[in-house]
């Protein structure tokens, strides 16, 4: 029995998480859940796991909880960050699924990994923002970081039982997003309803709008380049609108493995939980013959500008990565409150990007300061544009 803490347990991964741990009550069980705000479907899903501790934002948020669970549930109510890093330590936990979105999910998952637990990760910001930090700090507790994301998982399988120094490339796919082939004039009156709908992936709202500016992609090659350990100029982004191939790695015979599968997170999770083993997770296998083809296309970085950006920040490296994620979390979530128009998002990024003067080998409380630059930076650029 492998029991979990899951950091953000109401999301979209937290909750493809649970529906595993509902397939397999013998393999799993969950002993600590944190969310952020939604107490109505988060007291639902205590009343159904009975974790031991479970953990949100503030104390009126945690007020709301106890008064909807019921005195006689045996869970521990908290809040705020020490509860969630007491989710993420808890001595009866054995795997960390770090699946909170954005900065915040950053130091839970390092106070997890000095605890020694291992981590199924989905937070892909915390390898952006600190990548060299938490990658060192894994292998000095010998953790694993199991990846969650779809195309992490895929080169993940793709390289095991290979030799890795004999790899020559990394096809890292994205499906481009909803805008892909809107020609960029039409981008301006993009609203945020129109970037949430996602062609192929369901997913929370703060990554889908990353799908669609394909920072995501740019955020998923600095991710890639910490947790394989390889130079950025070995991933190549390639767009492949169906995502059914999850990515690809090339090998210098020529030979090239892909992992395929239907777009659904529950494989990837699922793979992340159990490996080595899989689990009977009844997935279909894609209908081959029904998809006739699959397509495959060059991302234009004029266009989206944003993985243009975060190339350059993973060729700067240093605390750079860590003041872009800040700036796009920042404008990500002005376009979301309709302050900021779908093109100004690189805009705001890049403008912060400019005024960061780089800590070259950043320790976590310069990560953390270039976070709080980067947010504030980008909250000022952001309401100069509103006049
Ligand atoms: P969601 O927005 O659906 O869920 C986020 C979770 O984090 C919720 O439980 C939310 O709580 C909680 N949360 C939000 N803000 C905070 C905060 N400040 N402090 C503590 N908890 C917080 O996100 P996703 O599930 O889509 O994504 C989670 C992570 O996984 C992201 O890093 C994303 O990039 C990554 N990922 C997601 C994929 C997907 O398919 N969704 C694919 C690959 C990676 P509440 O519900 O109460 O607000
Ligand atoms: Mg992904």
């Amino acid at each position: 029995m492998k029991q979990l803490s899951i950091l953000g347990a109401t999301g979209s991964i937290g909750r493809n998480t649970l529906k595993i741990v509902e397939m397999f009550p013998d393999m799993f069980s969950v002993v600590c859940m944190t969310a952020k705000s939604n107490v109505d479907l988060f007291s639902k899903q205590i009343n159904m796991f009975c974790p031991e501790i479970a953990v949100v934002f503030d104390e009126n948020y945690a007020d709301d909880l106890k008064k909807r669970i019921g005195k006689n549930t045996k869970t521990k109510i908290m809040w705020g960050k020490s509860g969630y890093i007491e989710a993420a330590t808890c001595d009866l936990t054995d795997m960390v699924v770090s699946a909170m979105v954005g900065s915040a999910g950053l130091i839970p998952t390092v106070e997890a990994i000095k605890a020694k637990k291992n981590i199924a990760l989905a937070n892909k910001e915390t390898l952006v923002m600190a990548g060299e930090i938490v990658m060192d700090l894994a292998k000095k507790n010998r953790v694993n970081i199991l990846p969650v994301d779809s195309e992490h998982s895929a080169i993940f399988q793709c390289i095991s039982g290979h030799n890795f120094s004999e790899i020559s490339k990394i096809l890292l796919t994205a499906s481009g997003g909803p805008f892909f082939d809107l020609p960029v004039d039409e981008f301006l009156n993009i609203k945020p309803e129109d970037a949430l709908a996602h062609p192929t992936w369901e997913m929370g709202k703060k990554i889908s709008i990353d799908s669609a500016t394909m920072m995501n992609k740019g955020l998923e090659v600095i991710e890639a380049k910490h947790l394989f350990g390889v130079n950025q100029n070995l991933i190549e982004v390639v767009v492949h609108p169906e995502s059914i191939v999850h990515s690809m790695v090339a090998y210098k015979d020529g030979a090239v493995m892909a992992q395929m599968g239907v777009p659904d997170m529950k494989t990837a999770i699922a793979y992340a939980m159990s490996h080595p083993d899989r689990l009977a997770l009844n997935q279909p296998v894609p209908d081959f013959f029904e998809l006739g083809s699959l397509n495959f296309k060059r991302p234009d970085n004029n266009k989206f500008k944003c993985l243009a950006l975060a190339y350059t920040a993973c060729d700067l490296g240093g605390s750079m990565p860590a003041v872009l994620n800040a700036a796009n979390e920042a404008s990500v979530s002005a376009f979301l409150d309709n302050k900021l128009a779908f093109t100004d998002i690189s805009t705001v990024n890049e403008l912060t990007m400019n005024k960061h003067e780089i800590i070259n080998t950043p320790c976590l409380e310069d990560i953390i300061k270039a976070d709080s630059f980067g947010r504030k930076q980008a909250e000022d650029i952001i309401k100069s544009l509103e006049k």
